[in-house]
């Protein structure tokens, strides 16, 4: 960041940023409200930090840099005088400021090396608890480090914030730490808002705002005036730090306090760690990196103490900041930024999907100017319009998506989206399907959806025809060659040599048609479940498909099936039977099957007897994550056929999880609820010898 060279723009800079960080301050701390996202706040205080240290003479005592927070709202709550300053931490955004500030404290302590302790920073809301005699008697908000909020009320409604402790406990004491709502938790409670809204916006009332995140969401549960809205909200707590103690013993490092505390009863993070060296805490950081997706509550950093008490007193404050902490913070995965469109996009089932053009923004490391909006139901959930600022969200390797909208910068100019009333490929007038909230293109001969079928007709886990990608499937339907899928087999060697991008400058058919060809050949013995699928009908994945054709056995068979008989097969329910027999009952779709038939697709049905004797009969599996040595097909594919069957989600049925690298929510999920999990080796040794040696109870 640029700092200005002259010392009277720096001074109108800093006054900008200072009263800039203080309206934002009051927004997060006093209102549960901000309208920039954390990242971007860090970014001013980083700016506003960097001037103050080439220009000392302009930092202010109400400067951002010299508190916390900003001071509470005494109207609402009793303010809290906080014996020992509530202090927040300097943050660290590379390998090089984290090891300018261990150089730093090293120097100060006249010292080559000291433990660290680290733990997962909680994107929540800072507490301070003080016991007497081993009771719950006060809880308070960090407020501006100075003075807090008295929530006590509120925080006796957290069921795991002990009420009493046993054993030998000092007289008084305060403990800190993090409250914080789960991601899952989070996401319930915003769904329940979500469908509030539905309702108001019938009876014509105005829609509550949607949470940005959960810390957000947290926030806004603990300072609420009534206690019984806060117990309705799944809040938790982890402390992480004991404050003062009168009449009684504290432990002598930072580790031994976190065990000490634990036992008096306290929820400690199990994830804090003990480090003999920076190397060693900083694979640490690192190895979080890569981990934050796998917990069901936000972190937005990792915390690093030096483990000794006595360096802490050595080291003391600079300003607000403690010298011997520091919050190593991972790059900001929310971002504010302006909704210039809702476009829309056509399915290869014609159901029409709106998605966000943006301001191009970075989140997370790369620029975002797409994003999914799920559907209209969710716009008009969240209240999302066009003109809006909006927050955007990319974590992990999920698709970018808009958040929430922030209501308070709007000026009025913003409009609500309304679906278009007619395709924007083909220009044909919409359908509506109420019962599902979808609009479709309804004509079949519409060239987008056409396109897109025969992408879908092609792709791996439906005809699998290798070199017919998106950029073909556009080829051949430009150049006239394919309008519908069972042309695809009428594809010849001389019909592609009629066409110039199918040649060699010799004449000759190029390799690239002549993979095509071999592609398309190769396609014709592909199993029942995966031509069903390949159809492209409504409603059928290859789990469906799967299923009918387990249960049908043959193609004809399927096509015959009546919407009463489809909804008698145990897995598809009536908007799905109806689906089916919908596509079967029109002549021009029996007419391409009848031509994929008499092309030579030949359809094999794995045969059931044999399915039944698997190793795997009557376990329920779930494949997450990345596996070495197949595709997450392949290994559902090959429980199918040694006899289980394939969950998509993990419940308490669910026998055992099979997690591969890069294992995201399922593997939380399957922790959450004691489900076993097995890594691939296993796997494959289940496969070959079913559960007995393998899922045996330890
Ligand atoms: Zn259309």
């Amino acid at each position: 960041m640029d700092v200005p060279s002259n010392q009277h723009e720096a001074r109108l800079r800093s006054e900008e940023l200072r009263s800039q960080l203080n309206y934002h301050n009051y927004r997060y701390y006093v209102l549960d409200n901000p309208v920039i996202t954390d990242g971007e706040y860090d970014e001013l205080m980083n700016e506003l930090r960097a001037i103050e240290a080439r220009y000392p003479e302009l930092i202010t005592p109400d400067s951002p840099t010299q508190k916390t927070g900003a001071e509470p709202l005494a109207s609402t709550f009793e303010v809290v005088d906080h014996r020992v300053p509530l202090l927040s931490l300097s943050n660290c955004f590379s390998d090089d400021e984290l090891q300018a500030w261990y150089r730093r404290a090293m120097d100060r302590l006249d010292a080559d090396g000291a433990q660290l302790v680290s733990e997962p920073k909680i994107d929540g809301l800072a507490m301070a608890l003080v016991y007497e005699n081993g009771q719950f008697v006060q809880g308070a908000t960090r407020g501006d480090g100075a003075h807090g909020e008295n929530v006590t009320a509120n925080l006796r409604t957290i069921a795991t914030i002990p009420k009493s402790l046993t054993g030998r406990v000092p007289e008084r004491f305060e403990v800190r730490g993090e409250v914080y709502m789960s991601r899952s938790g989070f996401e319930r409670m915003n769904a329940a808002i979500g469908d509030l809204n539905l309702e108001r916006e019938r009876e014509g009332r105005k829609p509550l705002p949607i949470y940005a995140n959960p810390r957000n969401a947290a926030a806004g549960s603990v300072r609420q005036k009534d206690a019984t809205v806060t117990a309705g909200r799944p809040l938790s707590m982890f402390v992480y730090q004991l404050g003062w103690v009168e009449g009684g013993a504290r432990p002598d490092s930072h580790h031994e306090t976190l065990l000490w505390l634990k036992e008096l009863g306290f929820p400690v993070n199990p994830e804090a760690r003990l480090h003999s060296s920076l190397e060693d805490a900083a694979a640490r950081i690192r190895w979080w990196g890569d981990q934050r997706e796998r917990i069901d509550y936000d972190i937005d950093g990792t915390v690093l103490k030096f483990d000794d008490l006595d360096a802490w007193a050595t080291l003391g404050a600079v300003g607000r900041e403690p010298r011997w902490a520091t919050a190593f913070k991972f790059p900001p995965q929310q971002r504010t930024t302006k909704l210039r469109e809702i476009a829309v996009n056509v399915g290869r089932t014609g159901v029409l999907t709106p998605f966000a053009v943006l301001e191009p923004v970075v989140v997370g490391g790369a620029t975002v100017s797409l994003a999914t909006l799920h559907n209209e139901g969710d716009i008009r959930r969240k209240d999302i319009r066009v003109g809006d600022t909006v927050i955007v969200q990319r974590a992990g390797e999920v698709i970018p998506q808009v958040v929430a909208p922030v209501p308070s910068l709007r000026t009025g100019d913003e409009v609500e989206f309304a679906m278009p009333a007619a395709c924007p490929s083909c220009g044909t007038p919409v359908s509506r399907d109420e019962s599902e909230a979808a609009v479709y293109c309804p004509n079949l001969s519409c060239p987008t959806q056409q396109v897109r079928l025969l992408e879908h007709f092609a792709s791996r886990g439906a005809m699998d025809i290798e070199g017919l990608g998106e950029k073909m499937a556009y080829t051949l339907f430009r150049a006239g060659l394919v309008t519908t899928i069972a042309d695809v087999y009428d594809l010849g060697a001389e019909r592609l040599a009629e066409f110039e991008e199918f040649r060699t400058r010799d004449g000759r058919l190029s390799k690239v048609a002549e993979n095509l060809l071999a592609g398309i050949e190769k396609s014709k013995s592909r199993p029942l479940p995966n031509v069903l699928f390949a159809l492209g009908i409504r409603h059928v994945g290859y789990e469906t498909a799967r299923v009918l054709a387990e249960r049908f056995g043959g193609l004809a068979a399927v096509l015959d099936a009546d919407a009463e008989a489809l909804q008698g097969v145990e897995g598809i329910g009536p908007i799905v039977a109806r689906s089916i027999a919908d596509w079967t009952a029109r002549g021009e779709n029996r007419a391409v099957v009848e031509r994929l038939v008499a092309s030579g697709v030949d359809p094999h049905v794995t045969p059931r007897a044999a399915a039944e004797a698997g190793t795997l009969t009557g376990l329920t599996l779930v494949v997450t994550g990345r596996l070495e040595t197949m595709s997450r097909s392949e290994a559902e594919e090959r429980i199918r056929e040694a006899g289980g069957k394939v969950g998509s989600g993990v419940s308490k049925s669910t026998t055992a999880l099979v997690a591969g690298a890069d294992a995201g929510s399922k593997l939380a999920k399957a922790q959450q609820l004691g489900v076993r999990v097995v890594d691939e080796e296993a796997f494959v040794r289940l496969l070959a010898e079913g559960p007995a040696g393998v899922l045996q109870v330890v």
